[in-house]
């Protein structure tokens, strides 16, 4: 089974290694939305894989520094693309959720990313 958990967060970012003149060179912001991917067996007394709740509290640091934040400030975030996001949510969450399947971050309505891990990080 494949359980996620949905958060939006408001953030600024601009991107230093895009060519002159792009513009996501400018300084702007997303509402950026952050799927939270899990899988696991259904626990047969529960129902539930695990409790969506238990997601959101170990979201919780994260989405604290990220909220209402300049991504470009953040340490690993110089360059806070999509995929450096996903990669950097991935890293800090894995330990504390092994379930961890998927980091699915959508930038814009119709643009975004899925990353699903790598050899650092299995
Ligand atoms: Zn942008």
């Amino acid at each position: 089974m494949e359980l996620f958990k949905e958060f939006i967060f408001e953030a600024a970012h601009r991107l230093p290694h895009v060519p002159a003149g792009h513009k996501c060179g400018r300084l702007h912001g997303h509402s950026f939305k952050v799927g939270i991917h899990i899988r696991g067996a259904i626990d047969p007394h529960t129902g539930w894989v695990r409790d969506f709740s238990e997601i959101k509290a170990i979201f919780r640091p994260l989405y604290d520094q990220l909220d209402h934040n300049y991504l470009n400030e953040i340490p690993g975030l110089e360059n806070p693309t999509s995929e450096v996001l996903a990669q950097w949510i991935w890293q800090r969450l894995k330990p504390g959720l092994p379930e961890l399947y998927k980091v699915r971050i959508h930038e814009t309505c119709t643009s975004g990313c899925e990353y699903r891990g790598d050899a650092e990080t299995p």
